[in-house]
């Protein structure tokens, strides 16, 4: 029996990818192993949107290169990196097989069948295979809804790498999400890179019509998406929220910036005003909602103006998470022509800033939690301390808990909250 064995970089999108590449495999009769050196083919699923993530690529590549001086072994280059170097991976390091672009995971078996050895095209059939998924967790199935992206940020490579949105047909996606749940999964997340510019190409359903549609399938217990773009939250997305219980009380809406002038030379699509506004209206209906969102710091041209807007926004909003970066130059980004990054020392002075300014946000919000019950999935034994659960609340945090060892995954509890940790709950199950 042929093995094979895959290396993710990346977002769930890529992981994602890696399931279904896995699932084509396997379906072909090939082994799933775990050590590289055991296997027939190696898959390398690269990301591009870490620093020097295509340094690493190379150097990974140049360590397989001795293992095809031993023996027969087939090596492929997929993900963002092959899609954004394409040849010129093959002219550097010739003993690659092929590089095959996110765009066609789903034609792997031609790809190997065909003999091609560059794969980076779009084809419109993306040929969506979700009964060949290889899912890792028992419990819970992503889904993807949408491939690509129509946006162009300055400072993004995914249009280039994952190429312009296509949706999946609406009917695709619910017998997904049916057939996801018969196999035991109660837990199911939509993904997307602009997941809320989802529209069925046959009917014209928008995304709150497929979040209302999936919400009441028999058996989704809990129902997430990400990542949604601020530009596309459309009345009918917030009402599928707020008239779906299962639908998860946590909105992750990547700000970016919170100063419009910054805003305009990122090409976000939106204002300050107009991003706090949708801030409004989802709380307005969804008031107990958990915010997080992306925060680049130190974009060109950057001003300590235009960051202190970035703090009030922050301060406005309430996010319980963020997720901050200093801006990093990406090969091949329109940003590249807007101007130098802010200065190195600046821009980590602004994130240390920031980071003390949402310290304090978080655990006043962590600290509200305190003597409260709160329904929780589980997700497993804590990584901390495997005699404690773990699991997440309905708005996604964390929660570490004292429970009994034998409860199905998957299962919803009641805890209740005894303390907050650094970015986590600690608790104790209660009848
Ligand atoms: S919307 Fe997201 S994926 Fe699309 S270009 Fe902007 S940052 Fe990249």
């Amino acid at each position: 029996m042929k093995t094979f064995f895959i290396e993710t970089w990346g977002c769930q999108m890529n992981e994602l990818d890696t399931q279904r590449l896995s699932g084509n495999l396997k379906l072909r009769g090939y082994k799933r192993v775990d050590e590289e050196a055991n296997a027939d083919l190696i898959l390398l699923n690269t990301c591009s949107v870490r620093d020097k993530a295509e340094q690493k690529v190379f150097s990974h590549l140049g360590r397989l290169r001795e293992l095809k001086r031993e023996r027969d072994v087939t090596i492929g280059v997929c993900g963002c990196v092959a899609q954004q170097e394409g040849k010129r991976i093959l002219e550097r390091a010739p003993w690659v097989d092929f590089v095959m672009g996110p765009g066609n995971v789903g034609h792997l078996d031609a790809v190997l069948e065909e003999g091609r050895r560059l794969a980076i095209d779009f084809p419109e059939d993306r040929n969506y295979d979700y009964l060949a998924l290889d899912r890792t967790s028992p419990t819970k199935a992503w889904i993807t809804i949408i491939e690509g992206c129509n946006k162009n940020c300055t400072f993004c490579i995914v249009p280039t790498t994952r190429g312009r949105e296509v949706s999946r047909p609406f009917d695709d996606v619910v017998a997904e999400a049916r057939a996801a749940v018969e196999s035991g999964r109660v837990e199911i997340e939509l993904l997307g890179q602009t997941v809320n510019a989802y529209r069925c190409p046959v009917t014209g359903n928008d995304f709150g019509a497929l979040l209302g549609a999936v919400a009441e399938i028999e058996g989704v217990v809990r129902l997430r998406f990400t990542t949604s773009h601020p530009a596309e939250v459309s009345d009918s997305m917030i009402s599928a929220m707020r008239d779906h219980a299962n639908i998860s009380r946590y909105l992750h809406l990547p700000v970016q910036s919170g100063s419009s002038r910054v805003l305009r030379r990122m090409k976000r699509l939106y204002t300050r005003e107009k991003y706090l506004e949708t801030m409004a209206r989802i709380r307005k209906e969804i008031p107990d909602i958990h915010f997080s969102t992306d925060i680049i710091v130190g974009f060109p041209g950057e001003t300590e103006e235009d960051f202190q807007e970035t703090l009030s926004l922050i301060e406005e909003v309430g996010y319980g998470s963020l997720f901050a970066f200093k801006y990093s130059p990406r090969p091949g980004t329109p940003a590249l022509r807007i101007g130098a990054a802010v200065d190195e020392s600046i821009a980590d002075d602004r994130l240390q800033r920031l980071f003390a300014l949402h310290e304090r946000i978080k655990r006043e919000r962590l600290e509200s939690y305190r003597g409260r019950v709160v329904p929780v999935m589980v997700e497993g034994p804590s990584k901390h301390d495997p005699a404690m659960l773990s699991g997440r609340t309905d708005d996604y945090w964390v929660v570490n808990f004292h429970g009994d060892p034998s409860t199905p995954l998957g299962s919803i509890l009641g805890v209740r909250i005894d303390s907050a940790q650094h970015h986590t709950l600690r608790g104790e199950a209660v009848a």
